[in-house]
This record gives C-alpha cells, structure tokens and sequence, in this order.
C-alpha cells in the first residue's frame, strides 16, 4: 500500500521560486510515488486574514493556477480546499480537550510566530488571537483525518509535527489505536535565499522572483540583485559565492556555471553582463510554466473542476476517518 502524504499551503499569494525549489520541487517527485492530498489552507490563511475574505478566495485560484502550472498533476494528486472539510473543524474541537494551553505556548513555531506579532504590532500580544494560538491542533485535524503518515515539511515547523504526535499518542491512549502518527520528511533545498541576500525568499521581504511575473518585472528584479559589494568596477576581482547572481545561476543549473565563476574571481566578467546572462536563463528555465499557467488562465473552469473533484475525494476520505473516529469515541448517535 502506499503512504499518504498530506501537504498544505496558506492561500496567502502566488507562489515564487522559494516554494518552487523548496517545497514544490520535492512534491513534483512524491507525486508519482505516494497517495497524495495537496490542502489549500484557506480556513488556516483566516486564521491571520480573518478580516481579508476576498484576498483569500482569490488566492485559492490563484495558487492551484500556480501549482498546476508547475507540474502538480491533478491524476495523481488530490488537491482540495481545507473549508470544504468540516470533519477538520469538528476533530479541532476535540482535540482541543487534549493539548494543554501551555503546552501550546510552549511549541516554538507558534513562540516564535507570536513574537514576531508582537514585534509588528508593538503590543503585549493582544493581537494573538485564540484561533491563531490553536493552529497547530487544527493542522493535527488536517493529517489525522487523511491519516497522512509523511508529511514534508521545512526544518521551523517540526515543533507542529511533533505537537501532532503527541495528539495522536494521547487520543490512541483513550480511545484506541485509531490514528497514524506521522513522519517528517525535510527537503534539503527547504529554504531559498532572496534577490536581497536575506536567508529566505519572501512575499514580506519583497525579495522574491513569482512565477506569475511577466519578462519585464524579472528582468527589473535581476537587475536589483545583491552581488560582491567588493567589485565595483567591471574588471575587479570578486567572490561569487556571496553573490545572489551566481546563486541563481547555480539554481536553475545554468550549464556555464564554471566559466561564470572562473570570470568572476579572475575579473573578467562584469556584474551587467552576468546578470542579462541570468535574465536570459531565468526566462528560458520559466517558460513552460508560463506557458501552462497562461493554459489555465484562460480555461478557469478547468481550474473550478480540478478542485471540486479533489474536494470530493478529500471529503470522502474525512468521511470514513471520522465515522472510525466517532465510533471509538462512542458518540456515533
Ligand atoms: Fe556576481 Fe556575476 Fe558580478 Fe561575479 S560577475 S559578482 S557572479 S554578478
């Protein structure tokens, strides 16, 4: 039998490269190998935009524009929308009953996401709110009733991975065995360093290239690029190794890499002159999913039954999770 996956991502924005090379690429592989159920997180993207409805329903069809547009294969891959689950809503409520609140405060993903609140908010934490606190446990209601035993993950949410076990280990501990405890599986390309130099590529950070952007955008964005702030005129020797240039090179496996590197560090090459050199790789390597994204802009209605059909299967397999479950709870009335 095959493992099943389940995967998620916030309805928040268009995917670009960091997703594309981090979490993304590894899903292109899983695809072909596991039992695979891609969320569309809308109810966890309120749990920050609860006053944004709009921005989140046009991010849904946004975002599986950009998934199949990269390779995502509906055949193969159940992609769903989160709110058309409600036995995720109904098993938050009783897990509620098996996390402590301090337990929660506890987890280091959601100490560190409450802190960078408060440092943006500038307040002691009014801003947290009770559903935001809880996220972890609903995202325990999203693995457990797709009994997903792998879940691919970046290295900051194993504390949300581990917090599911626990869930799991005490609710089998009541009821029964009845659930999976899940895996990890870490992506070694997990985080994609920015245009900017910063450590992650980022809608926030504004230093991302979008797999939506059109030729000119790229090429203003490139252009912007962090290189060796040592090499100032065309000939003078530099590091290519901090230059986010060379990084995209190496990313997109440009098949110049060494020649671009020798240049670099002897000063034969000048910034202006790599940089289109990577303008003209970075369009090349962009084109099909761009031509495929357009595909689905024009046929929407691909894109609304793609969606109501991983919503079915999504629904059918909470279903039976749910009946197992209430059964064991006895509250199967
Ligand atoms: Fe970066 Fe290329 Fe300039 Fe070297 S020549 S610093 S690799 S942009």
């Amino acid at each position: 039998m095959k493992e099943t996956i389940l995967t998620g991502i916030r309805p928040t924005g268009n995917l670009h490269l960091g997703h594309f090379f981090g979490a993304c690429s590894n899903w292109l592989k899983l695809q072909n190998s596991h039992e695979f159920y891609l969320e569309i997180a809308d109810v966890q993207a309120l749990t920050d935009h609860f006053n944004d409805p709009d921005m989140v329903r046009q991010n849904v069809y946004e975002l599986t524009t950009d998934l199949l547009s990269i390779g995502i294969n509906p055949k193969k891959v159940h992609i769903f929308i989160q709110s058309t689950i409600p036995e995720i809503a109904e098993l938050t409520v009783f897990y509620s009953n098996l996390v402590t609140m301090s337990r929660l405060y506890r987890n280091p993903t959601v100490k560190t996401e409450i802190a960078q609140k408060k440092a943006l908010f500038g307040n002691d934490g009014e801003s947290v709110t009770y559903g935001f606190v809880g996220y972890p446990v609903s995202q325990a209601a999203d693995i457990t009733v797709f009994k997903g035993s792998l879940i691919p993950v970046g290295e900051d949410q194993l504390p949300l991975i581990e917090q599911t076990r626990e869930i799991v280990r005490k609710f089998n501990s009541i009821y029964g065995e009845t659930l999976i405890e899940p895996k990890h599986f870490i992506s070694k390309t997990a985080r994609i360093k920015g245009l900017d130099g910063n450590e992650k590529m980022g809608k926030s950070l504004g230093n991302a290239i979008y797999l939506k952007d059109d030729e000119d955008t790229i090429s203003k964005k490139i252009m912007s690029a962090v290189t060796d702030p040592n090499k100032i005129k065309k000939d003078d020797k530099a590091n290519p190794d901090i230059c986010m240039v060379y990084y995209y090179h190496k990313l997109i496996e440009n098949n110049n890499l060494e020649t671009v590197c020798n240049e670099c560090k002897n000063g034969t090459r000048g910034c202006v002159a790599c940089k289109k050199e990577l303008i003209k790789n970075m369009l090349e390597f962009l084109k099909p999913i761009r031509e495929k994204r357009k595909y689905y802009l024009d046929h929407k209605e691909e894109v609304e039954s793609i969606l109501k059909e991983g919503n079915i299967i999504a629904q059918k397999k909470a279903k039976e999770t749910m009946a197992e479950i209430r059964h064991n709870m006895k509250i199967d009335y």
